[in-house]
C-alpha cells in the first residue's frame, strides 16, 4: 500500500524549524506540483536547487528518515544550473517516482490543500495564523482552532462462503468491480457505518464485522478504515442505490480478476480474499 515505505521512516511530529540545503521543497499549484526530472527519473526539488529566497516562509511539514519536507507558499525561482529540469507536473506523476517519494508528495498535497482552504476564519473571517505548538491554524480574533482535514471512511470486504460481494460504480469505463466503501457520518461508529453502507448501497445485512487495517488516502483527504464482514441471513436480490452503484455481484474466489494497482487497501483486501488469507 502507498503508505508502506519501509525501510524508510515517516515522522510527522510537529516542529518549527528552518530548511537545510539538502531538504525537500514542496510546492503545489492546483493539481500540479514542482518536480525534478533527471534522465527519466522523477524526484522532488531540494532547496540547494532553488534560489535562497525559497527558504523564506518555508513551513516544515514532516521528515522521512533524515530528510525534511517543507511547504513553499510561493513558486520559487530555480537556480540556473537546474533550469529546465525542475518543472510543474500533474501530481499523478508521483506514482512514477519511488514509493516513499510519492507518499511524501501526496501527503504534502493534503496539508497544502487544507491550508489553502483555511486562510480565513470560518466564524469571523479574520486571517488565520499557524499555531506555535501544534499543527493547527488559529484565529487571532475569536480563537477558533482548525486541524488538518482528515475524513474517515470505511471499506468492507463482505463475504458469503467462497464468494465476495463486489460493486461497480456508475460511469465506470474499466468494467472494474470494487468493494463497498463510504464516509463515516456524525454520531456513528465505524461498525455502524459498515452496516449502513452495505444496506444503503446494495440492501445487504452484515454480521461479524471485524477490523482489518487502516490506510491514509491523501488523494481525497481520507483515512480508509478496512473491515471484513459476512452476509447475515439468506441471499436476496440486491437493492441498488442507483446514484452510487451501477451493478453488484457475488464473485467466486477463483473468478476474481485482480487489478495491477496495489497501492490501496481495497486492492489488498480483494487479493487476500482471492488467495484465501
Ligand atoms: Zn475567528
Amino acid at each position: 500500500m502507498i503508505h508502506e515505505i519501509t525501510p524508510h521512516v515517516y515522522d510527522n511530529a510537529f516542529h518549527i524549524c528552518t530548511p537545510k540545503d539538502s531538504d525537500v521543497a514542496l510546492y503545489y499549484a492546483g493539481k500540479d506540483m514542482l518536480i525534478w526530472q533527471n534522465e527519466g527519473a522523477i524526484d522532488l526539488p531540494r532547496f540547494e536547487q532553488l534560489n535562497a529566497s525559497a527558504k523564506e516562509n518555508a513551513e516544515y511539514l514532516f521528515s522521512i528518515d533524515e530528510l525534511g519536507f517543507y511547504l513553499l507558499k510561493a513558486q520559487p525561482q530555480v537556480c540556473e544550473t537546474y533550469a529546465g529540469s525542475i518543472t510543474m507536473q500533474p501530481t499523478q506523476l508521483m506514482r512514477s517516482a519511488d514509493q516513499w517519494i510519492g507518499f511524501a508528495g501526496i501527503t504534502g498535497a493534503q496539508l497544502s490543500r487544507w491550508e489553502e482552504s483555511h486562510k480565513f476564519c470560518g466564524k469571523c473571517g479574520a486571517l488565520m495564523r499557524h499555531s506555535s505548538r501544534e499543527r493547527a491554524l488559529v484565529c487571532p480574533e475569536c480563537k477558533l482552532r482548525e486541524y488538518p482535514k482528515i475524513s474517515p471512511a470505511i471499506i468492507v470486504a463482505i463475504s458469503d462462503g467462497d464468494d465476495l460481494l463486489m460493486i461497480k460504480s456508475p460511469g465506470s469505463t474499466t468494467n472494474r468491480y470494487h468493494l463497498i466503501a463510504g464516509y463515516v457520518e456524525v454520531g456513528e461508529t465505524f461498525e455502524q457505518t459498515v452496516a449502513r453502507e452495505a444496506m444503503e448501497e446494495v440492501g445487504v445485512k452484515v454480521k461479524n464485522v471485524r477490523y482489518y487495517k487502516s490506510q491514509p488516502w491523501s488523494f481525497s483527504d481520507t483515512i480508509m478504515v478496512g473491515f471484513t464482514a459476512e452476509l447475515d441471513g439468506e441471499r436476496t436480490p440486491f437493492s441498488l442505490q442507483e446514484e452510487e452503484i451501477a451493478d453488484a455481484k457475488w464473485i467466486r474466489r477463483e473468478d476474481i480478476v485482480l487489478g495491477t494497482d496495489s497501492s490501496s487497501i481495497g486492492s489488498e483486501m480483494i487479493r487476500n480474499f482471492k488467495e484465501g488469507k
